[in-house]
């Protein structure tokens, strides 16, 4: 019995790997479409300062309204993206439109744009960041640009090389959810990051876990002393928003504040939103 059971597992097993590999495969070709046919827009979530309480800036976070699937997570695609390279041309577009979207605000508020390491990693990312402030006329000062500690696990030199030239534009450099990779005080050591954003995961829990909060408490400290600005994501709370406070965070992130939003409404949050 067991045996027969088996081998129904395996079948099973194998007709579902076939169905997420049609999957995929046909996600590929769609992805390429939706390049072409500019299916992809942009959302914006508000950053808040804690010294003022005012909205400092936004995040652009990409969607992808497929014409039958509806809304796909940028959790399911950007991986995909990442293998097929065209990671590089939708992060252009997304650098594109996230600079002129900001050069549309009438404060010159932070605009922050996720660069995936792929596109780090690709020859023209320098030139793709300069060119996409220039023909927004944005000041590379507003741009902040983050990116993951995986990054940093391969070709070092180059990579610091590139973070360097980014910097030499202007832009200031964001590590992301940190906390969630490898080897993180090292690369703080080694690479001037601008901004840490602690991750998400450790704020879920900071009222129940002392372990989490102790993390998020040292990691503000140690930013701090590193002369980096601290921003913790993922703030849903009021509690969690008084406790990140009182250990000295810089600023937050998370729906607490506002959810990613569309283009049209980043204005009017600025204008509510602006320190008294
Ligand atoms: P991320 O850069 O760490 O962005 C934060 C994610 O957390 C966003 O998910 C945001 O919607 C979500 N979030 C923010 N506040 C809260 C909160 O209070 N509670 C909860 N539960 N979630 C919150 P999203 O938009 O689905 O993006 C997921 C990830 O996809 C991003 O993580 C980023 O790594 C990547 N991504 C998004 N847009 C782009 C892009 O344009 N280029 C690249 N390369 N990656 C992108
Ligand atoms: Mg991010
Ligand atoms: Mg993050
Ligand atoms: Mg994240």
């Amino acid at each position: 019995r067991a045996k027969s059971e088996g081998r129904g597992t395996h079948r099973f097993f194998e007709a579902e790997m076939d169905t997420r590999m049609q999957r995929r495969r046909m996600l590929e070709v769609e992805l390429r479409t939706a390049v072409a046919m500019r299916q992809f827009h942009l959302l914006y979530q508000p950053l808040l300062a804690l010294d003022s309480d005012a909205v400092i800036g936004f995040e652009a976070l990409i969607r992808w309204s497929h014409p039958e699937r509806g809304l796909i997570s940028p959790a399911e695609f950007i991986p995909l993206a990442e293998e097929t390279g065209l990671i590089v041309q939708i992060g252009e577009w997304v650098l594109r439109e996230a600079c002129r979207e900001a050069a549309s605000w009438q404060q010159p508020a932070i605009i922050a744009v996720n660069l995936s390491p792929v596109q780090v990693r690709s020859p023209g990312i320098v030139e793709a960041v300069r060119s996409a402030c220039a023909a927004a006329g944005l000041d590379p000062r507003r741009l902040e640009l983050e990116i993951t500690e995986s990054v940093l696990l391969t070709d070092t030199d180059e990579t610091f090389r590139t973070l360097q030239a980014l910097k030499a534009l202007g832009a200031r450099i964001s590590m992301d959810d940190f906390g969630t990779g490898y080897s993180s005080l090292s690369y703080l050591r080694r690479f001037p990051f601008d901004k840490i954003k602690i991750d998400r995961s450790f704020v879920t829990d900071l009222a129940e876990d002392a372990e989490s909060a102790a993390i998020v408490g040292a990691v503000i400290g140690l930013g701090k002393s590193l002369g980096m600005v601290t921003t913790v994501e993922g703030v849903e709370t009021a509690g969690q928003l008084a406790h990140v406070r009182a250990r000295g965070c810089d600023q937050v992130q998370g729906y607490l504040i506002g959810r990613p939003m569309p283009a049209e409404q980043v204005q009017r949050l600025m204008d509510d939103k602006e320190a008294a």
